[in-house]
């Protein structure tokens, strides 16, 4: 399909909390509606249609870097966004904000325009969001934006001595700059196959694992990392028996510290999610209703449905085709050049460097969409770098956590609560400097938290453990 127009991020896509944007610029406050897995206001803020006044293109332009290396400092005049997901839509928007008034085409290989994928495995899956809340672009908006949108179209390879990106079909499409923001797709596991083995990655995953919980009696989870967990959590709210195998001892603990992946485990099991750790499946056979599993710890289970959720692979083939350096995702620079002139890469497929961070490869909503504003700078000839700490969310039974920064960094958690409604709030340490906060439940502070992280501040582990500590002020002592 070849539409000239699709989605724009609304508000319901609007993650909040420790302060993201959206990409329409929909005002979003912690605390209202909520609205396809995340909370938003119901009235959108203040517009940030793009200024159309100030030419970025050059008259006569015709041929950019991709085609022309040694003119990598030419402005560029058509743009080709490749993978209809957030990072594409957030560029494309931001190209519009920064007043490019060249052709912007997004290719997507999915049927549909932009969407949202958190709610994918919270509220889409319990039917709690209908389809359009998850769209990130809609008609009225991409003609607004003047942007063509090409959905279930795949980009094959990247012709750089036409400056052409080829598609799947054979059509050639100019482009004097590139955007690489192809995601990822969803591991599988060799054992588990069949009609009855689901993965969670596109919209018609979740429609198709949704059919099947609404009559399930027994979900069969392999892997319980975040997505894993968040479906635990929706299949239980379904009234659906869960077996979750993980085949780590400590879920979530290399990433959460001890203490806090504890909180979100003991949540599971008061909910009835039965979870077994250092536990594997070792054969799965097809049944009339489902599958029968043997464990490694010799126990059987039987279930109408499978979820493997070990997690998603970068997909960087197109990348590798066309010589980009590729090292577990496409390799840029702070502002997400890739190793070739002309092509860039943002969202969960990149790996760049971040100033607090060093070289990293991030599955998040808020940084592919964060980045994908930095890139659509970067096409346009800035050098906007992308510094603040990472961040993200997760819902699970009601409960949401939020992790600002790198917990890998720590070795030192400072940890308040649990309380008695289940509330959290940690501050992990890399010696002196606060490297990351995370908070079940506490948005305003992990807010607050976020602010020492991107400040590097070095308070005490006393001050840290104050019950009374005020965050907003500990920031600015220590700036
Ligand atoms: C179930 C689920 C729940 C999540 N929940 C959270 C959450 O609670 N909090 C959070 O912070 N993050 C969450 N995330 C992560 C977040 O959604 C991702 O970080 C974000 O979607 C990344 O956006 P992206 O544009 O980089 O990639 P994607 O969203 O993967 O989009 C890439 C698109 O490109 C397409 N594509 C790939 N190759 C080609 C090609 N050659 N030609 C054309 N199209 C191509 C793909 O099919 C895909 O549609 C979740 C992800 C999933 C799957």
């Amino acid at each position: 399909m070849h539409t000239r127009a699709a989605e724009a991020p609304t508000a319901a896509g609007a993650p909040t909390g420790a302060g993201a944007p959206t990409v329409a610029g929909a005002r979003t406050v912690a605390g209202a509606r909520t609205v396809a897995g995340v909370q938003t206001v119901a009235e959108p803020g203040p517009s940030r249609t793009p200024a159309r006044a100030r030419r970025v293109r050059p008259e006569g332009h015709r041929r950019g870097p991709l085609a022309r290396p040694d003119a990598s400092d030419a402005p560029p005049g058509s743009i080709v966004l490749i993978g209809g997901g957030l990072a594409a839509a957030s560029t494309a928007q931001g190209l519009r904000d920064r007043g490019f008034d060249g052709s912007v085409v997004i290719i997507g290989d999915e049927p549909n325009p932009p969407y949202e994928r958190p709610p994918l495995s919270k509220t889409y899956l319990s039917e709690h969001a209908a389809a359009d809340e998850l769209t990130l672009l809609d008609a009225d908006r991409a003609a607004e934006l003047e942007l063509t949108i090409r959905t279930g179209e795949r980009a094959d390879a990247l012709d750089r001595g036409a400056g052409e990106v080829v598609l799947e079909s054979g059509h050639r499409i100019a482009a004097d700059a590139v955007l690489l923001a192809t995601g990822g797709t969803a591991r599988t596991l060799p054992r588990l196959s069949g009609e009855h083995v689901h993965t969670l990655r596109t919209r018609a995953d979740a429609e198709r694992l949704r059919a099947t919980l609404g009559s399930a009696e027994r979900l069969l989870l392999v892997g319980f990392g975040f997505v894993g967990a968040e479906v635990a959590a929706t299949a239980r709210a379904f009234g659906v028996e869960v077996t979750a195998v993980e085949v780590d001892g400590h879920p979530f603990a290399r990433v959460l510290g001890g203490e806090v992946a504890e909180a979100l485990l003991s949540r599971h099991r008061e909910a009835g999610v039965d979870l077994r750790t250092r536990t594997t499946v070792e054969a799965c056979d097809p049944t009339r209703e489902g599958v029968l599993a043997e464990l490694s710890d010799g126990s059987r289970v039987e279930a109408t449905a499978v979820l493997v959720g070990v997690g998603m692979a970068p997909s960087t083939g197109l990348a590798a085709d066309a010589g980009l350096d590729v090292d577990d995702g496409v390799v840029c620079d702070a502002s997400g050049r890739s190793s070739l002139p002309g092509v860039w890469a943002a969202g969960d497929v990149a790996r760049w460097e971040h100033p607090l961070h060093g070289a990293v490869r991030v599955e998040h909503y808020d940084t592919a969409l964060r980045h994908g504003e930095v890139v659509a700078a970067s096409i346009l000839g800035g050098s906007e770098t992308y510094e603040e700490p990472h961040w993200f969310w997760t819902d699970q039974h009601e409960q949401r956590l939020q992790v600002a920064g790198v917990t890998a960094d720590a070795d030192d958690v400072v940890v308040h609560g649990p309380d008695h409604e289940g509330r959290l709030l940690a501050f992990y340490r890399s010696g002196e400097v606060v490297c990351a906060v995370a908070g079940i439940d506490r948005t305003r502070d992990v807010r607050g938290g976020r602010r020492l992280v991107t400040a590097r501040a070095t308070p005490s582990r006393s001050e840290l453990a104050d019950p009374d500590v005020d965050l907003r002020a500990l920031a600015r002592a220590h700036r």
